[in-house]
């Protein structure tokens, strides 16, 4: 499930990248209003969390921005004002949810979780490829229905390749979606992760494109 974050204040958006990922959410962070348009356009993500009080724009005309393009995309508010016409302007706007600040962290997660339960209605959270299972619901991994075991970030990294089959994922792409920043990164980190990954997947599941990134293929070979 991909979350893209909209959030000025960088000490409260790095507890939530964190946390977010955390809970194994793959998390995409901007500071600004049109880089969040711009973003939702570029990569659309699966749910939006988005903070009113945005140093360009404000975070209404965000959210009249992504509901003028896509519809359904659910938008989770985040903000200081709690007066009660803000909540409304915000619901009205198209918001999904609304959240004052300050929240509880738990508070955010648990409806993170039932808006991500109620995608999970319409979407499979279930991605399949080549014998090798991944259900986002259950962060459980099966290959050849056996589960096995990985540790939070090779479930992640396995999880960015799975979503993006067919695609090539960059190194770079990779750690951004598997560290905060600030997070001091080995430069090895990822060929790491990936060759920990692979002793436990079948022979030539994820592809290396030599110079470029990673990839598993949508289609059988
Ligand atoms: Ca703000």
């Amino acid at each position: 499930m991909n979350i893209l974050l909209v959030e000025d204040d960088l000490d409260l958006a790095s507890g939530l990248v964190k946390a977010l990922r955390h809970e194994g959410f793959t998390v995409n962070h901007v500071t600004r209003g049109r880089e969040a348009v711009l973003s939702v356009k570029a990569e659309p993500p699966d749910m939006v969390v988005l903070d009113l009080g945005l140093p360009d724009i404000d975070g209404l005309q965000v959210l009249k921005a992504i509901r003028s393009g896509r519809r359904s995309l659910p938008v989770l508010i985040l903000t200081a004002r709690d007066g009660l016409d803000d909540k409304v302007v915000a619901l009205d706007t198209g918001a999904d949810d609304y959240l004052s600040k300050p929240f509880e962290m738990e508070e955010l997660l648990a409806r993170l979780r039932v808006v991500a339960r109620r995608l999970g209605t319409s979407q499979n959270s279930k991605i399949e490829l080549h014998g090798v299972s991944l259900d986002t619901r259950h962060h459980q991994v099966l290959v050849n229905d056996l589960p096995i075991k990985l540790s939070r970030r090779e479930y992640m990294l396995l999880m960015a390749l799975m979503e993006n089959s067919g695609r090539v994922q960059t190194k770079e792409m990779l750690e951004q979606k598997l560290y905060g920043w600030g997070e001091e990164v080995v430069s090895n980190a990822i060929e790491v992760h990936i060759s920990n990954i692979r002793k436990k997947l079948p022979a030539d599941f994820i592809k290396t494109v030599r110079g470029v990134g990673y990839s598993i293929s949508k289609l059988r070979s």
